[in-house]
C-alpha cells in the first residue's frame, strides 16, 4: 500500500513554481512587471545564453525595505493587495506573491535593493528556495535582481528549455512588448553584451515603435483614437497602412488597461476593419492601446494566459472594426513608386551608444560613493558599507562628449564630465510634421478629379493620368472591378438588385459537386439576381443575372462564381457569402475586358471618385499609384 503523505516545502515550491516559471522569458516578465508595479522609470533587462545562465533586471523603483526583502520571497507575500475585496480593484501587474517564490525555487537569486528613505541597501542571496545570505551593502535607490542557472535543480525542466538563441528570441519579444505598453518608461534590453533596443521613456509611443521595428514600420504607421463611451471603451495607437500588412498576425499588439492580450476578438475586428484593403492572407498590423472601464472586461482570467473576457464581445467586435474602417477611409493610401535605387536602411535600432549604468562607473573613474539614478548622481551614500557592487561586465563604452540627429530627427546629446558623472538629453524629439497631409489636397477626390488629365492607355491594361506634379498609373481592371462591385453591393444592400432576363435561357450542366456548391448557395444567387431553373439530372437554364454584369457569357461568369466558391468555402455567414459572391461575379465580369474608350474612362473615374475605398479593388490590389514628377526628375538626373 502507498502511504499518503503531505509533501515538504521545498517539493511544494518547485511544484508551484512550475505554473509561474514556464521558461526565462516568464521569468523575465514578472520581473519586469514588478519593477514597473515597483514605479520605475528605467528598466534595464541583461541576459546571456538565452536568460538561462543570467538574467539581470535593474530598476529605479521604490525598492524594498530592508527588514521585507526576506518576506518577498515566501509563497503568497504581497505588497498589492491586502485582502479578498481588494481583488476587484486590482491596478498592479502582479498581486498573487508567487513569482519571487517560484523564481528563486528553481534558480540562483541575487537581489540588492534600497529604498530612499534608507542610506543603505540590502544585498540578499537565496538558491533553489534556500536563503544564503544576506547583508548591508550600498546601492542605489531600486532594485536590481539577477537570477542564474534557471532549472539547475529541476533537471527535467531544464531539458524541455530550447536552444539558447530561441529563449533569447522569447526574451526579446517580451521585452518589445513590455517596452511598448510603457512608453512612459525607458527601457533597455541587452543580450550577450548588445543593446537590443532602448527606449526613451518620454511617452511618445510612436517613437518606441521606430526604436523597436525601424523606421519603415514606424513611418507607415497612423494614429488613431476613438472613444465608445456607451462599452466603456477607449482607443489609442497606431495601425499600419494597408501596404505595412504580414503574412502572421504577430503584429498586433493589442493592450487591455496596460497589459499585453492576444485576442481573437481584436484581431479578427481589425481585420475585419481592413477588410476592403487587404490582400487574402495578409494582416494587418498595429499598436493598440484599449481602456475598458472597470465592469467591462475581466482581465485577471489567467494572467499568464495574456487572455482576457470582454462583456459585450459583438457590440465590441462590431464598434471596432466600423471605427478602424473609418480611420482607413480617412487616410489616402496611393502606393507611391520610387525609381530611384534607394538602399533599403538598416534601421538603427540600437543607439550607437548608451549611458552607463551605476554599476558600470568603475570603469569609468568613477569615485565609490556616487551612485546614480537616470541622470543624476544619487545622494552620497554613508554608513557602514561602500559602493562597491559590481555586477558583470558589459561592452559599452561612453566618449567623454558625443551627440547625434537621426534621420527622423531625434537629438541626443551626452557629456561626461570629468568625476564621471554623465549628463544625457536624449530624445528631444523634432515633431514630424504628419498632421501637415491632413489640409493637402487629397489626389483621390471629385476637386482633384476635375483637374485630372487623361493621357491614355497603356499595355491594354493601364491609364495614363497626370495631376499637378504627380503621375497616376490606373489599373484598369482593378478600377472596373471595383466600381462593379461597389454598384452591385450597394443595390444589394437597397434590396433592389435589377436581374437581366436571359433569352433563350443558357441551359447548363454541372458536375455533381458543382450541383451540391450550388443547391448549398442558391438562396445567395438568387438574392444577387441570378434566377436558375432546375432542370433535373444536374442541368441548370440560367434564366436571368444581375444587370450589373450583363454583357459577358452568363455560363462563364455563373461557372467562374461556382469555382470561387470551392476553392474558398466561404461558410454560411450571409455578408461573407454576398462579399465573395459579388467579388467573384465582378471579377469574372470584367475578365475579359480589354480595349475600353477614353469616354468609358471618363466615366470609370467619375464613379471612382465617389467611393469610400477608391484605392484598392475588392481584393485588395491597388486601383491606382503614383509617381512624382521629382521622381522622375531624379532619375533623369535632371535633379540629384
Ligand atoms: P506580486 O508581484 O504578485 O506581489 P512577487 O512575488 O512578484 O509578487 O513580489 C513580491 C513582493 O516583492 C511584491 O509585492 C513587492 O512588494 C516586492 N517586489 C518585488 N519586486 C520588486 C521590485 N523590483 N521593486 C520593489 N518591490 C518589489
Ligand atoms: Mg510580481
Amino acid at each position: 500500500m502507498a502511504i499518503i503523505q503531505v509533501l515538504d516545502h521545498a517539493t511544494i515550491d518547485k511544484i508551484a513554481a512550475g505554473e509561474v516559471v514556464e521558461r526565462p522569458s516568464s521569468i523575465a516578465k514578472e520581473l519586469v512587471e514588478n519593477a514597473i508595479d515597483a514605479g520605475a522609470k528605467a528598466i534595464t533587462v541583461e541576459i546571456k545564453e538565452g536568460g538561462i545562465s543570467f538574467l539581470r533586471v535593474t530598476d529605479n523603483g521604490g525598492g524594498i525595505p530592508k527588514d521585507q526583502v526576506e518576506i518577498a520571497f515566501l509563497r503568497h507575500a504581497t505588497s498589492k493587495i491586502r485582502q479578498e475585496s481588494d481583488l476587484d480593484f486590482i491596478e498592479t501587474l502582479g498581486f498573487r506573491g508567487e513569482a519571487l517564490a517560484s523564481i528563486a525555487a528553481v534558480s540562483m537569486v541575487e537581489m540588492v535593493t534600497k529604498v530612499a528613505e534608507d542610506l543603505t541597501g540590502t544585498r540578499y542571496l537565496i538558491e533553489g528556495g534556500v536563503p544564503v545570505e544576506k547583508e548591508e551593502i550600498g546601492a542605489p535607490d531600486g532594485t536590481t535582481i539577477i537570477v542564474r542557472n534557471v532549472f539547475y535543480n529541476v533537471p527535467a525542466r531544464k531539458k524541455f528549455l530550447k536552444k539558447t538563441q530561441t529563449e533569447g528570441t522569447y526574451i526579446l519579444e517580451m521585452m518589445e512588448r513590455i517596452a511598448l505598453s510603457h512608453a512612459e518608461i525607458s527601457f533597455r534590453f541587452i543580450m550577450n553584451n548588445q543593446v537590443k533596443f532602448s527606449t526613451p521613456g518620454n511617452g511618445n509611443l510612436k517613437e518606441v515603435i521606430y526604436r523597436i521595428y525601424g523606421k519603415e514600420f514606424s513611418d507607415n504607421m497612423k494614429e488613431v483614437r476613438f472613444a465608445l463611451p456607451t462599452l466603456g471603451m477607449e482607443v489609442y495607437g497606431y495601425i499600419g497602412t494597408p501596404t505595412l500588412n504580414r503574412s502572421n498576425r504577430n503584429y498586433q499588439l493589442f493592450y487591455i488597461n496596460q497589459r499585453y492580450i492576444r485576442s481573437n476578438l481584436f484581431s479578427k475586428a481589425l481585420e475585419q476593419g481592413y477588410q476592403n484593403y487587404m490582400m487574402q492572407h495578409r494582416f494587418p498590423v498595429c499598436v493598440l492601446y484599449i481602456s475598458f472601464t472597470p465592469g467591462h472586461v475581466d482581465v485577471n482570467v489567467h494572467p499568464t494566459k495574456m487572455e482576457v473576457r470582454i462583456s459585450n464581445g459583438e457590440a465590441v467586435f462590431n464598434a471596432f472594426a466600423d471605427n478602424i474602417a473609418t480611420c482607413l477611409k480617412e487616410q489616402e493610401m496611393i502606393p507611391k513608386v520610387i525609381l530611384t535605387e534607394e538602399k533599403p536602411k538598416e534601421p538603427e535600432r540600437v543607439p550607437k551608444s548608451v549611458i552607463p549604468e551605476i554599476f558600470e562607473l568603475h570603469r569609468m573613474g568613477q569615485r565609490k560613493d556616487t551612485a546614480f539614478i537616470g541622470n543624476q548622481p544619487a545622494k552620497k551614500a554613508g554608513g557602514p558599507a561602500e559602493f562597491s557592487y559590481s555586477f558583470e561586465e558589459q561592452e559599452n563604452s561612453v566618449s567623454k562628449v558625443f551627440e547625434e540627429t537621426d534621420t527622423t530627427g531625434f537629438h541626443r546629446a551626452h557629456s561626461v564630465s570629468e568625476n564621471g558623472q554623465v549628463n544625457t538629453i536624449i530624445d528631444e524629439v523634432v515633431q514630424e510634421e504628419e498632421q501637415l497631409s491632413l489640409f493637402e489636397e487629397k489626389i483621390v477626390s471629385e476637386a482633384a478629379r476635375k483637374q485630372y488629365q487623361i493621357i491614355g492607355q497603356i499595355f491594354k491594361t493601364y491609364w495614363l493620368v497626370t495631376y499637378q506634379e504627380e503621375l497616376l498609373i490606373i489599373d484598369q481592371h482593378a478600377a472596373h472591378e471595383k466600381v462593379k462591385y461597389e454598384r452591385f453591393m450597394k443595390q444589394y444592400l437597397t434590396g433592389e438588385i435589377p436581374s437581366q432576363m436571359i433569352a433563350p435561357p443558357v441551359v447548363i450542366s454541372l458536375s455533381g459537386s458543382e450541383a451540391e456548391l450550388y443547391k448549398e448557395y442558391a438562396a445567395y444567387f438568387e438574392q444577387l439576381g441570378f434566377s436558375l431553373e432546375d432542370f433535373g439530372g444536374n442541368e441548370y437554364a440560367i434564366r436571368s443575372i444581375p444587370m450589373e454584369l450583363f454583357g459577358n457569357k452568363p455560363e462563364e461568369l455563373f461557372l467562374d462564381i461556382l469555382e470561387g466558391l470551392h476553392n474558398d468555402r466561404v461558410g454560411q455567414n450571409p455578408e461573407t457569402v454576398c462579399n465573395r459572391i459579388a467579388t467573384m461575379a465582378c471579377k469574372a465580369a470584367v475578365k475579359g475586358n480589354h480595349v475600353i474608350t477614353l469616354q468609358e474612362m471618363e466615366v470609370l473615374l467619375d464613379e471612382l471618385m465617389t467611393l469610400d475605398n477608391p484605392y484598392h479593388c475588392p481584393h485588395g490590389r491597388p486601383t491606382i499609384i503614383t509617381m512624382s514628377k521629382s521622381e522622375l526628375e531624379k532619375k533623369f538626373k535632371r535633379i540629384v
